[in-house]
């Protein structure tokens, strides 16, 4: 690996303004891991390593906002009893694959931790830069509680990993929420709906009081933070909304309602529906009945009509892929699916400019301008002619520069 103090320039290149949409020829300069100047002409420092980009296509590095680093595993609750040590060698594997997949920054949904964004910083671990929540709060009962029905046995502190914590009550929800935020968070993860991996809730109901809600919206913003909400059903995302959530997490069954209070709260959208498009395209193989691949291929219609209607409706929409176990290879097909319903164009923005303002890292990630993290991809084609360059990312992807350092593609 070369040292991110070496400068690098990408010489002759179609660079994209990602705010006007357009390409234009130019050289990318880059040092001590920051864009230094973009245009035409641009001078080389004597040290610098060139590459070539004539007839090449430069895009910002590409941000994942909804994925979960340590699912090794479809079966979260198998983390609860499976050593660090193996998650944290499995975690490492998945990291590299999203890099590999030109995705230099991931906003982590629950799972990662100080640790893991630590080590990625320091260059012990090869990944995209990290956004963790530590560990997602639930009620008792909810999506982040894994124990089963018949167990009685308190929900927290069993074995080291695991996605969830549970805390009822507005007193104990604050307190999660403050040791979330001291053991480094970006932001604050809750789950406001139930869930399909979660033992005993249903997927219709709704969970923490608007109180609780609050209670954790109100510390994250104490802390410069925000809340983002596991939420399926358009009365769980009303309610997260209202109380002050920043960002929903699938909300795949939105209504009018939502749409409306995305725009007045000035709220994001994470639709996740690559998720479901694997199930249906592999779950059969992994022993989906047929009732139940039924079931994925009407969510998956209507997750694409929900983005389709927020699309319509200028509702600011973030990429997330939320991907388990050895799905995670289809990480890249979100854009295909985003092309069905949107101009290539915003699907970028959604995983770089949109997603940065997100990550309340506007003007640092997610664009080629000076003084952005030197974040860039080099590709074979152009996305915006047609998404699926993107989709199709491994027959594209020349180089992955991460900070300033070439990580993937050519070496
Ligand atoms: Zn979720
Ligand atoms: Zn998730």
């Amino acid at each position: 690996m070369t040292s991110s103090t070496e400068p690098l320039v990408i010489r002759n290149a179609h660079v994209l303004d990602i705010h006007a949409g357009t390409f234009s020829l130019a050289d990318v300069v880059t040092s001590d891991g920051k864009i230094r100047s973009v245009g035409p002409g641009a001078e080389a420092p004597d040290n610098a390593r060139v590459i070539d980009g004539t007839g090449k296509y430069v895009i910002p590095g590409l941000i994942d906002a909804h994925v979960h680093v340590v699912a090794s595993s479809a079966d979260f609750r198998s983390l609860t009893w499976t050593p660090a040590s193996y998650v944290y060698a499995q975690t490492a594997r998945i990291m590299q694959g999203m890099l590999s997949r030109g995705f230099t920054t991931v906003r982590d949904l629950s799972g990662a931790d100080f640790g893991l964004a630590k080590a990625q910083a320091e260059g012990l671990l090869e990944g995209p830069k990290l956004h963790f929540c530590g560990r997602a709060l639930s009620q008792t009962g909810g999506h982040g509680d894994m124990r089963l029905p018949g167990e009685d046995h308190e929900p927290n502190g069993r074995g080291c990993c695991g996605i969830g914590r549970v805390a009822d009550g507005v007193d104990a929800v604050r307190a999660a929420a403050r040791d979330e935020l001291r053991k480094g968070a970006h932001h604050i993860k809750i789950m406001a709906s139930g869930g399909v991996s979660s033992p005993t809730d249903r997927i219709d109901s709704t969970q923490y009081s608007r109180e609780e809600m609050r209670a954790a919206v109100e510390e994250a913003e104490a802390a410069n933070r925000y809340v983002a909400a596991h939420a399926y059903t358009a009365r769980a995302i009303n309610r997260a909304l209202e109380s002050g959530v920043r960002s929903i997490e699938h909300g795949n069954l939105l209504d009018d309602e939502s749409l409306r209070l995305f725009l007045e709260k000035d709220a994001f959208l994470v639709p996740t529906l690559v998720t479901y498009w694997a199930l249906k395209e592999e779950g059969k193989e992994f022993g989906l009945t047929e009732e139940m691949w039924a079931k994925v291929d009407s969510v998956l219609s209507s997750g694409l009509e929900a983005i389709a209607r927020a699309h319509e409706a200028g509702v600011k929409m973030v990429y997330g892929s939320d991907l388990l176990g050895g799905m995670h290879r289809h990480q890249n097909e979100q854009f295909r699916l985003l092309g069905k319903v949107q101009p290539a164009i915003d699907a970028i923005r959604s995983a770089t400019t949109t997603a940065a303002e997100l990550l309340g890292r506007p003007g640092e990630l997610g664009v080629i301008a000076p003084g952005a993290d030197a974040d860039v991809l080099v590709l074979s084609a152009d996305p915006v002619e047609d998404i699926a360059v993107l989709a199709d990312i491994a027959d594209h992807l020349e180089y992955v520069v991460q900070d300033g350092t070439v990580v993937g593609g050519k070496l």
